[in-house]
């Protein structure tokens, strides 16, 4: 059990990635909070686990780019189970166009979740790390952290930034025993990329098996989907690390698309 009893909060865990990372950390003990816009999801989601792992997990509304429900939704974990261990900050959309047809507002929309998700649950959960002198943050970062694609300015955008908010933690937190690491998978058949085939087949003007064959695999060294259970892993390694070595780092899982 490398995670037993450890308080672990993780957005967008109703769905996709998240849902995954929140099964494997309570198959390894962990307590799980679901953080989710949709209250029915996250109960759903979280009362599966329950009856699966026998383990602790609450279901927390929270949309991530609202100061008071990020607030409201991690004092919600701390009253409950005395801490937070593990924040996983998951939670994101996608929204594809030109930029020339990118409108501000889901531009806007897009910093937000991103990265206004990240920083908010991060100082929401940081005095409690600090309290116990203890702590891992995971920013769930992106192949499109480190690598630029067409029609994805704000998400390429949220992604970079997200690794310099995650080194300044690190820097901050890192005498203080909490560490801040990124994830940056390729593609993972969710709904967040089963929305974007249509949408992408559209805008570039091909067929829905050539964005999966050669816009989304095309770079891969074996033509693979990364996996939920693949992200889930790599979580796991960062989130149950026994030491703090490894701090300010992003680990990319994209099947060899982006080497670096
Ligand atoms: P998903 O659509 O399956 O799940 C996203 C979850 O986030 C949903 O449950 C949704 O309700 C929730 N969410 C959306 N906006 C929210 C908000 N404002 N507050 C709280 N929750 C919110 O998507 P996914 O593919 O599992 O994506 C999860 C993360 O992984 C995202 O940050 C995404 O950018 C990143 N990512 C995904 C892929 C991929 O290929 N799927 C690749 C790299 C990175």
């Amino acid at each position: 059990m490398k995670l037993k009893d450890k308080a672990c909060i993780i957005t967008g865990a109703a769905s996709g990635i998240g849902n995954a990372i929140a099964h494997r950390f309570a198959s390894e003990g962990a307590k799980v909070a679901i953080a989710d816009l949709n209250l029915d999801a996250a109960q759903k989601a979280a009362d599966d686990i329950a009856a699966k792992f026998g383990t602790s997990a609450m279901a927390v509304v929270m949309d991530v780019s609202s100061e008071e429900q990020v607030n409201a939704g991690v004092a919600q974990v701390v009253e409950a189970w005395g801490g937070v261990d593990v924040l996983i900050s998951n939670a994101g959309i996608q929204i594809v166009n030109p930029v020339e047809h990118f409108a501000f507002s889901d531009w806007k929309k897009m910093l937000a979740i991103h990265l206004d998700g990240a920083f908010l649950t991060s100082r929401a959960c940081l005095p409690h790390m600090y309290a116990k002198g203890a702590g891992s943050i995971i920013f769930m970062g992106s192949v499109h952290s480190k690598e630029a694609s067409p029609l994805k300015s704000a998400y390429v955008t949220a992604k970079h930034g997200l690794l310099g908010l995650a080194r300044v933690i690190a820097k901050e937190g890192g005498s203080k025993g909490v560490r801040t690491n990124v994830i940056c998978p390729g593609f993972v058949r969710t709904p967040l990329v089963d929305k974007q085939i249509p949408e992408q087949a559209r805008e570039l003007g091909i067929s829905e098996e050539e964005v999966i064959k050669n816009v989304m695999l095309g770079k891969t060294a074996d033509g693979e989907f990364t996996t939920v259970e693949d992200i889930a892993e790599v979580a796991l390694f960062f989130a149950a690390f026994e030491t703090n070595a490894l701090n300010g780092q992003s680990l990319i899982a994209s099947h060899g698309w982006f080497m670096e």
